[in-house]
């Protein structure tokens, strides 16, 4: 018998003081402590799992106690009972009759659903010796549709539907990823343009980032619409006009104040308008983005499940997807929101801005690069360089393939991303990141 079976889950709440230095910070969330409710799956096999939701300081108590909860859905149970009924698994997290009605789908109990989810299927890849987005690439259709959740979603997409996507990419997937293996994916840094930051520190580190090789740069606004304009141009003046700029006003404004707004920062030639407005108003985001065309709209990091994601695309919303690894219900929610953005043909652009998000994405991403979407046209992934130094990324076996964190591209003179395992903290392997 080499069944491995879950012994224990724990559960830590792990904060990182980063609002000293307003590292993370917006015009709405001003002073985040970047922290994480952190779960471990502890087995038989020696092998462990490893989940993440991102918070924000205050309230991780709240989702450690409902991974807590959750947890009694995967103790004692084997991982292959979890794996070969991956939706069937998440519903028993998203559909317990008592502790659903403080969603459903959405809020802590949802961030701890994601957190747990996350965890089975690092265990999963880790117990297949291969990187998620490896793993995932790697099964079959009939395996990938069976993880996705469609009630709610097959008016807009139906299981039909997402199977004719995936067979569709399979055409020209090798070349893909032999593309990926030479060249990465491309990302994008909001390290230089955090609210917080004084002018001369933006402008150093726009310096510092140009030299590192970064072509997209994203700047948070949402202040005074004089100021937020005057340190657009100053981040301007530093990148020049051929380098990508994109704002996020991290849900600071009303519907017309983000129109007005973001006409007012038309001069900035922005490659997207982030969060303009409330996270849940869709056919809010649908007007900004009609009445301040061709300005493009992103949103997605706080969209509680799937099925706002559906009536973003059914509303002709957005223009940019930006899917969170845990703010949903972990990776088989978002193979979801994947599948449906293929559909729409809207480009996905993953939100990585927090402590261990980076390393989540990048799996996400790479897979919708090579099984779903195909195209890395318009598409990058966010980086964050901070709290990196607090993880140790360890697979327990030989990397293979795709397996650097960051890298400077010399001929195009670009960062791109490779994939990593999933990140476990310092405190629990005891070992710096090499
Ligand atoms: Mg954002």
């Amino acid at each position: 018998m080499n069944e491995i079976v879950i012994t224990e889950v724990t559960v830590i709440d792990l904060r990182f003081p980063t609002s000293r230095e307003s590292i993370g910070s917006d015009a709405v969330n001003k002073d985040p402590d970047y922290s994480a409710a952190y779960c471990t799956l502890e087995t038989n096999s020696g092998l462990e799992g490893y989940g993440l939701t991102f918070t924000l300081g205050r309230g991780t108590e709240l989702c450690v106690m409902a991974i807590e909860y959750l947890s009694r859905f995967v103790k004692g149970r084997t991982l292959d009972s979890l794996t070969e009924n991956m939706a069937a698994f998440c519903r028993q997290l998203t559909d317990e009759s008592q502790f659903r009605w403080l969603g459903p789908e959405k809020g802590v109990i949802h961030l701890a659903a994601g957190a747990l989810i996350n965890a089975v299927w690092d265990l999963y890849a880790r117990a297949e010796k291969k990187p998620l987005w490896k793993l995932l690439a790697e099964l079959e259709s009939e395996q990938i549709l069976s993880a996705v959740e469609f009630r709610y979603i097959d008016d807009a997409l139906s299981r039909a539907e997402a199977g004719e996507i995936l067979k569709e990419a399979k055409r020209g997937r090798a070349e893909r990823l032999s593309l990926l293996q030479r060249e990465g994916y491309p990302a994008y840094t909001t390290s230089v343009g955090w609210y917080g930051f004084s002018d001369e520190r933006i402008r150093e580190l726009c310096r510092k980032a140009l030299a590192d090789g970064w072509t997209s740069f994203k700047l948070k606004v949402g202040g005074d619409a004089k100021d937020d304009l005057r340190r657009g141009r100053l981040v301007r003046e530093e990148i020049g006009w051929t380098n990508k700029l994109m704002v996020d006003a991290n849900q600071r404004w009303g519907v017309e104040e983000a129109i007005r707004h973001t006409r007012e920062l038309a001069e900035l030639d922005l490659w997207w308008m982030e969060e303009p407005t409330s996270p849940d108003d869709i056919l809010g985001h649908a007007r900004i983005r009609k009445e301040v065309s061709p300005a493009r709209i992103a949103t997605g990091e706080h969209c509680h499940n799937r099925v706002m994601f559906k009536q973003l695309f059914q509303a002709k919303a957005i223009d940019v997807c930006q899917i969170d690894s845990c703010r949903v219900a972990g990776v088989n929610e978002n193979l979801a929101i994947l599948l449906m953005a293929a559909k729409y043909k809207v480009p996905v652009c993953p939100h990585a801005g927090g402590v261990g998000l980076c390393e989540y994405v990048q799996h996400l991403a790479i897979f919708d690069y090579l099984c779903v979407s195909g195209s890395m046209e318009n598409r990058v992934i966010e980086y964050v360089d901070h709290l990196h130094e607090h993880f140790s990324i360890r697979y327990g076996f030989d990397e293979e393939g795709i397996c650097c964190r960051r890298w400077r591209d010399t001929a195009s003179k670009s960062v791109r991303i490779r994939s990593t395992a999933i990140a476990i903290p310092m405190e629990r392997c005891g070992k710096a990141n090499s």
